[in-house]
């Protein structure tokens, strides 16, 4: 049962090594779950949130063992990080977002609330997304 079921928020992570191999989306790259796949490419794959919490709410991953935005930033290379941001655009253009405008987010560890060890970057829209941050 999902958090929006249950009303309880999920326990937050580190976003902090080291990677954990059994994490939902490192299982979800090898194929071991299902995924809505929406974009591939040699640096990431992006596929619909499971939970969505806007009309249109995609992530983004990078193919590589990466625990979040800052371990992603501290370790991979150039051409890894340039691959990642460069899919994130694409796949934000392929969703077409853009007009009319979309958000990305990316929640680094425990006072983000960050769910899942694997970096991602959230992409939100299909609706006006309202302020920025709610508490
Ligand atoms: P975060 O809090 O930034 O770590 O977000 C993790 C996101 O992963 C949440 O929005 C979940 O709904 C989503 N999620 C968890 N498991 C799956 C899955 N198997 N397929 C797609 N999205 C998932």
């Amino acid at each position: 049962m999902g958090a929006a079921a249950t009303g309880k928020l999920p326990m937050p992570v580190k976003g902090l090594g080291p990677y954990d191999d059994q994490n939902v989306f490192a299982r979800l790259l090898r194929g071991e779950i299902p995924s809505r796949k929406v974009f591939e490419d040699d640096w990431a794959v992006a596929f619909h949130d499971i939970a969505p919490q806007a009309p249109v709410h995609v992530l983004v991953i990078p193919k590589g063992r990466y625990v979040s935005l800052a371990d992603f930033t501290a370790r991979a290379d150039e051409a890894e990080i340039a691959g990642f941001f460069r899919a994130v655009g694409t796949v934000a253009r392929q969703l077409g977002l853009e007009p009319p405008g979309y958000r990305v987010l990316t929640n680094m560890g425990e006072h983000a609330g960050q769910e899942v060890p694997h970096f991602h970057i959230h992409i939100f829209g299909g609706r006006p997304l309202g302020r920025m941050l709610e508490d």
